[in-house]
């Protein structure tokens, strides 16, 4: 039986890489030494690290001037470290509360003791559509705009970065890699590379030049300048995820790149979208136009038809279909490595399973 992952993070990563890394584990171009041994002051991990950051630089056309770190500490350790390095005149910032990791990380920004201001909010709406700006943001009043990129709970994302007189810190966790955006509409981008690129514990950190300068006071761990410096090896780097993920960057160019990620993306949600919007079952609750590429929220309402549907799915090898404990119902992540097939299985398993339920079926329009 195939078995498709469809989980949001740790999530699926593209076969041919799989099968790469174990024929290289045991000697690493035959140098005798597995990528797990090797120094990150070695010749090869150097390379392995220029080829990533230049390969990040190529796929998504990144300007001369900003950097590309590898950093620890995840999507989390961003919400402290960009108000940390980047909030220094202000102490302040703006954020668009699209849902749970945006709220995450104005806490944290918060706790650390930086003034938080929500521009809009879509909280009473359940968060099923985006916030959005509708006045220009006071100048001289916050040091950047904290977007959720991709909203991996919710299932929504921006397709079009909002426009913004402040520096937009874009949280990109969910779709990096996955969907075409400007760099330049953004001050700093960061995303934890267990969604859409490789295995956990490596941290993608792209800042333009400008915002970056050394803070006093902030752990030199967080440090971007100090990081940048050190061409990102400060301290022991996280090897093998950085090795992992420069291979999925080899593969995703071989592919064709973002345009070809985004293509397929559009292709494979549309038609997962297309079956829930006809579905008398299933529903989607977010609006049409800020659907996620990457992942789809759905549900059949009911929540102990939902818990039949991830234990029927999980035997059918359909697996990681729960939804986010605090949202509930049903989420397929469609990364950029899951194929077609796997969506294709999929929808062939909710139509089998909807008709198993004819009793239950209230549709429920969007
Ligand atoms: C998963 C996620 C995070 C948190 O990432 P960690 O790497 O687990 O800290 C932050 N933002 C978004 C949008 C996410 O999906």
């Amino acid at each position: 039986m195939s078995v498709y992952n469809f989980s949001a993070g740790p999530a699926v990563m593209p076969k041919p890489v799989i099968e790469q890394i174990q024929r290289e584990l045991p000697s690493l171009n035959n140098s005798g030494m597995s990528i797990l041994e090797i120094s990150h002051r070695s010749q090869q991990f150097e390379q392995i690290m220029a080829d990533a950051v230049a390969n990040i630089k190529d796929l998504m056309a990144i300007p001369d001037d900003y950097h590309v770190l590898f950093l620890q500490g995840g999507g989390t350790g961003q919400f402290a470290a960009a108000p940390l390095n980047l909030a220094t005149k202000h102490r302040s910032i703006a954020l668009l509360d699209s849902g749970h990791w945006a709220a995450k990380a104005g806490a944290e920004a918060k706790k650390l003791r930086f003034h938080v201001t929500t521009l809009a909010t879509t909280e009473s709406g359940k968060y099923r559509e985006l916030p959005r700006l509708n006045q220009t943001i006071p100048a001289n009043s916050f040091d950047y705009l904290h977007v959720t990129i991709n909203n991996t709970i919710e299932g929504t994302a921006y397709h079009e970065v909002p426009e913004s007189n402040i520096p937009i810190v874009g949280d990109m966790s969910s779709n990096f890699l996955g969907e075409r955006y400007d760099v330049k509409d953004f001050g700093m981008i960061f995303a934890g590379a267990q969604k859409n690129l490789g295995p956990a514990g490596v941290t993608i950190v792209i800042i333009k030049d400008e915002l970056m300068h050394h803070v006093d006071g902030i752990p030199s761990i967080f440090d971007y300048q100090l990081n940048a410096d050190k061409n990102s090896m400060l301290n022991t780097p996280p090897v093998f995820a950085i090795y992992a993920s420069g291979l999925v960057l080899k593969w995703l160019k071989e592919q064709g790149g973002v345009d070809e990620m985004e293509k397929r993306n559009r292709a494979k949600s549309s038609k997962f979208y297309d079956y829930l919007d006809q579905s008398h079952l299933f529903n989607c609750p977010a609006f049409k136009d800020d659907r996620s590429l990457t992942n789809i929220v759905f549900s059949t309402t009911h929540d102990k038809l939902d818990q039949a549907f991830v234990e029927e799915a999980t035997n059918a090898g359909l697996l990681n279909l729960k939804g986010h404990r605090s949202v509930g119902g049903l989420r397929a992540s469609l990364y950029n490595a899951m194929p077609m097939a796997g969506v294709d299985a999929l929808i062939d398993f909710l139509y089998q399973f909807e008709k198993d339920h004819k009793e239950v079926t209230t549709h429920v329009s969007n």
